[in-house]
Order: C-alpha cells, then structure tokens, then sequence
C-alpha cells in the first residue's frame, strides 16, 4: 500500500541518513562512499531511488560518482550526501551535510535549523510561499543565503519532481500542501558571499529516461529496456550499468541514448560565487493529524 511503503522507505533512508552523519568519511573516495551507502539501502532489502549523490564543497547538487572515481575527501571539505529509497516507486529523499571543519559549522546548522522550522509548520492547507518565507528567515537571521534556484518538490510514483516546488524562500504564489500527498523539503544555505543560485556545471553524471522510443540500434535499445526494467523513469548513474556493459561500451550507447533524447543528462549546479552550500533533506506527508515526515530520525 502506498502510505505503507512510503512509510517504510523513510524509515530506512533516515536509519542510513543517521549512519551517513556520523561516519568519518575523511580519505574515501566518493566511489566508496557512494557504493557503500547505495549498499546500506540495498542490505535492507530494498532498492534506491537514485544514485546517491555526493556533492563538495560549492557544487550544491546533483554529482554521483563516476566508476571508480578517484575524488577524495578531504578535512575542510563540506559533502551533501543525498540519498534516496523507494518501494514500488514510493520514494524517500533525505539528505546530510557532512563536515570536518569547525569553521563550515553554522553553515550546516543553517540548513538543518531552516529544516527543522519548516517541518514544525506543516500541516494540509499550509501555503508553500509562507515554507518559503520561514526557510529564507531562519538562515538569514543565522547570517547565511538560502540558494533561491534550488526548491523542494512534491513526489510521486517512480517519480521524483512530480511538478510541484516547495521554495526555499519567500515568492509570490505557489500551491497550499494536501493532505495524503508526499513532498521532499531540502533548504540550501551558502554564505553571505554566495550569489544565492546555482548555475549548471559541465560534468553531467546523473541521467534518467524521457521517452521509451526505440533508436533502432539494437545494443543501445537493449541498454533502454534494461534501464526502463532496473529504473523505471527514476535517475541512474554509469556505475549501475557497468556490471553489465564494459564502461567503454556502456558510455558510447548511453552517448546514443542521449543524442536521440531518449535519456537525459542532468548538469551537476554549483554555487554562482563558488561557495560553500549545506543542505538538509526530509519527506513528509501532510494528514489530518498533522504531518508524518517519513525520514524523521528515530
Ligand atoms: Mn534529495
Ligand atoms: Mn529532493
């Protein structure tokens, strides 16, 4: 059932979120980090979402590892590690900024405290301009920028942009929250010398289906049929198929893919003025008793 599964994804994205927080990824690779989180989820039985993003420093969004990418942690480094779980398409979005650097601190408190404040105002009926304004109000008064181009999003089945924005900060319009609908909440902070956007980089490592369109080539349409049947419509990464094409292989046919816009390529986002960026992550689900946020820490 629906609200089961929903339930049930967050419960294991945030038990890996707290193991994720925690850990001392200093000298990994973003490699191991992504393989070993994506294996956390994979342990419990059940599938990801998306690749499991690991994003430094300024970019703020939207980087998975390459196979065997050789990116290594370092100690002042600050990494967004957004993870997703989904059972038969009901997703989970969580997401923690991870810092070694005593100095970054108030930047990650920044996005958890505009977190925190959002979720205490949910209920059905909330407008999503007034999530927008408690967001951009709680970290300008910490002395930080919420990033005005970056947004959270409804959710819905093997989809995870179902259409609709939760800003992160105050704007005119936007929808009222229903009840029994999933939606992801993810304020993004930078310094008061951040441009407050994001802008599209040149790396593009996530990429996910747009059409079911055959290309007549017969190895690139087998690799479409073998996306559509791992993945459905939700992101993936090259490392999740080159246990079955060699990475060779696997990046000609994807080029393909992409050229006959059957796949899309998403750009990695980075900082405008190349700052930092934390970020912090829940799913929750308005009902009549409030709000059920499906990845709270147990
Ligand atoms: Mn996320
Ligand atoms: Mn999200």
């Amino acid at each position: 059932m629906q609200i089961e599964d929903y339930i049930k994804a967050g419960k294991i994205a945030a038990e890996v979120r707290e193991m994720v927080r925690v850990k001392d990824w200093i000298g990994k690779t973003v490699y191991e980090i992504c393989e070993e989180v994506e294996g956390e989820i994979k342990k419990r039985g059940v599938k990801c979402a998306f690749p499991v993003n690991t994003s430094i420093n300024e970019v703020a969004a939207h980087y998975t590892a390459e196979p065997n990418d050789p990116i290594t942690i370092k100690d002042t480094d600050l990494v967004k590690i957004d993870l997703g779980v989904q059972i038969n398409g009901y997703i989970a979005d969580t997401a923690v900024t991870v810092c070694y650097d005593a100095q970054f601190d108030g930047l990650v408190q920044a996005a958890e405290e505009a977190l925190g404040n959002a979720m205490s105002m949910i209920k059905s009926g909330v407008k999503v301009s007034d999530i927008g304004r408690t967001i951009e109000t709680t970290i300008k008064q910490m002395g930080f920028k919420p990033i005005a181009n970056l947004s959270g999003h409804s959710l819905g089945q093997y989809t995870i942009h179902a259409g609709k924005s939760i800003p992160n900060i105050w704007s005119i319009g936007g929808f009222s929250l229903s009840e029994n609908s999933a939606y992801a909440c993810e304020p993004f902070v930078t310094t008061e010398q951040g441009g407050g956007f994001v802008r599209n980089g040149q790396i593009k490592n996530i990429f996910a289906i747009n059409s079911r369109k055959k290309t007549k080539e017969p190895e690139a349409d087998r690799l479409l049929d073998f996306i559509w049947d791992n993945f459905n419509m939700l992101p993936f990464a090259l490392r999740w198929i080159t246990k079955e094409w060699e990475e060779k292989k696997a990046r000609e046919l994807l080029e393909i893919l992409i050229k006959k816009k059957t796949i899309q390529a998403y750009p990695i986002l980075i900082e405008v003025n190349e700052q930092r960026v934390a970020q912090a992550e829940h799913t929750f689900i308005p009902n009549e008793n409030g709000v059920i946020v499906t990845t709270r820490a147990l």
